[in-house]
């Protein structure tokens, strides 16, 4: 997937822009401090073509006396990971200074930058726009995106900006691991400790070429590609401190990822960035691993304190909370094998199918025991359910006579049983109402 940034001062309009092309389709707005909130990450499509918009502006607290350092960090990030560059100004204020600083980080990237008029909600405006030229940055695309003019033709600008995607021949068996996690959480340390110091053990396999952002591995007896390590390695000091930075650095390795796997500080356990990534890996579909790291900086090491970051870790990821654990040292290399094993695992539970006749068997007795709750005196009746064959997770269909009165409570319900009964540890599965 391409992934867009929208850049630009305070108050130009970026998040009702954000808001008009991802048409906030998933609902969960949380207020909860240092979630990753709609306004800030979404898919969008355009004529076939998928891709991620961020807001950058939406991790912006005060965004009225933001300083031009925090917008140069943020425009820095921004021309870093992001495929296109929205560059979003004001009609109606004319070029301000602010402008002019993201201006000139814009013109020196490679990256195509988009130069967006934005509050051109009537003709006249689109005249005022002329003096955005001097940004030199191009002709300025007038829009509006609280009334919508303009944004179709920007859809088509942006997807014709989209790089040609090299056809990535990766092979369909073989699990696509990422290892996701904040600044100095362990990253690279684990990746070494996988596949060592070496470069040489990189298979020469046609299409994992330099472009890719697979790396197809071969280590002790598991075959795995990892997702995007340059990512990784390629630090960047100057932006680190801001708040969604992991987020932005890691879309783009979790968006081509099977599995995650998840690091976290055993020292400092969950924070608000943590989070942040893991909601993404929710949004993305995509399975888990949940890695504590530095196991070796704990005195006590004992199950009672494991059980205690297991309960933790599982609280705070509430609802999903059915994922391996596992309490690791990169440096020391402690339990390294098991996180691949685990992750391999995750994978062959991400790819299960589940013959309907068993499925059918052990569910129906007990929708039978426990049916839904009937709804205004009608009584809901499922007779049969399956597996959906080719789905990115797991999902299973439960035929019923009145599907749209099952609500998300049994649908839970639903989930739990069969999570019982076979191990989708580390994976998203849904579930499906429909009509008999
Ligand atoms: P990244 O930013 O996530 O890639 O993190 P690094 O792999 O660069 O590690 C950051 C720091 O933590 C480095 O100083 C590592 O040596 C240290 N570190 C990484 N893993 C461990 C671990 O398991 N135990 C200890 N004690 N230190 C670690």
């Amino acid at each position: 997937g391409n992934i867009v940034a929208i850049v630009g001062r305070p108050n130009v309009g970026k998040s009702t822009l954000f808001n008009r092309l991802t048409q906030t389709r998933h609902a969960i707005v949380s207020d909860e401090a240092g979630t990753t909130r709609d306004r800030q990450y979404g898919k969008s499509e355009w004529t076939g073509c998928e891709f991620s918009v961020i807001d950058t502006g939406g991790w912006v607290v005060n965004s009225d006396d933001i300083f031009e350092e925090e917008i140069r960090k943020q425009v820095t990030l921004a021309t870093e990971e992001a495929d296109v560059v929205l560059f979003l100004v004001d009609v109606r204020n004319g070029v301000t200074d602010l402008d002019e600083a993201v201006a000139n980080i814009l013109r020196r990237t490679k990256k195509p930058v988009i130069l967006v008029a934005n509050k051109a909600d009537t003709n006249e405006w689109i005249y005022s726009a002329a003096e955005f030229y001097a940004l030199g940055l191009g002709d300025p695309y007038c829009i509006s995106a609280a009334t919508g003019s303009g944004t179709g033709e920007l859809l088509d600008q942006i997807v014709s900006k989209f790089p040609k995607t090299i056809d990535d021949e990766t092979d369909e068996n073989i699990p696509r691991f990422a290892v996701v996690g904040r600044p100095n959480v362990g990253k690279s340390s684990l990746i070494n400790a996988f596949i060592g110091e070496e470069r040489n053990i990189v298979t020469d396999i046609a299409g994992t070429t330099r472009d890719s952002i697979y790396t197809r591995y071969t280590k002790f007896g598991f075959d795995f590609y990892l997702v995007d390590t340059a990512g990784i390695r390629r630090k960047n000091k100057v932006t680190e401190d801001l708040e969604y930075y992991s987020v932005m650095r890691s879309i783009r390795a979790i968006e081509n990822s099977d599995v995650c796997i998840l690091m976290l500080d055993a020292e400092r356990g969950i924070e608000a960035q943590d989070l942040n990534i893991f909601q993404l890996i929710q949004r993305n579909n995509k399975s888990l691993v949940v890695v504590v790291n530095k196991w070796d900086l704990v005195e006590e090491k004992n199950t009672v304190v494991m059980n205690e970051y297991e309960y933790a870790i599982r609280n705070r990821m509430a609802p999903f909370d059915d994922f391996p654990i596992i309490f690791a040292s990169a440096l020391t290399k402690q339990r390294i094998f098991k996180v691949l094993e685990t992750a391999k695992e995750v994978y062959q539970n991400r790819k299960k199918r589940v013959p309907t006749s068993k499925l059918n068997e052990e569910m129906l007795p007990l929708i039978e025991a426990y049916p839904p709750p009937s709804i205004k005196g009608k009584y809901i009746k499922i007779k049969y359910c399956m597996q959906l064959p080719d789905t990115q997770i797991p999902s299973f269909v439960f035929y019923a006579n009145l599907p749209q009165y099952v609500k998300e409570p049994y649908r839970r319900f639903l989930e739990n049983k069969i999570r019982e009964r076979w191990d989708f540890s580390g994976t998203p599965i849904n579930i499906f109402m429909r009509q008999k």
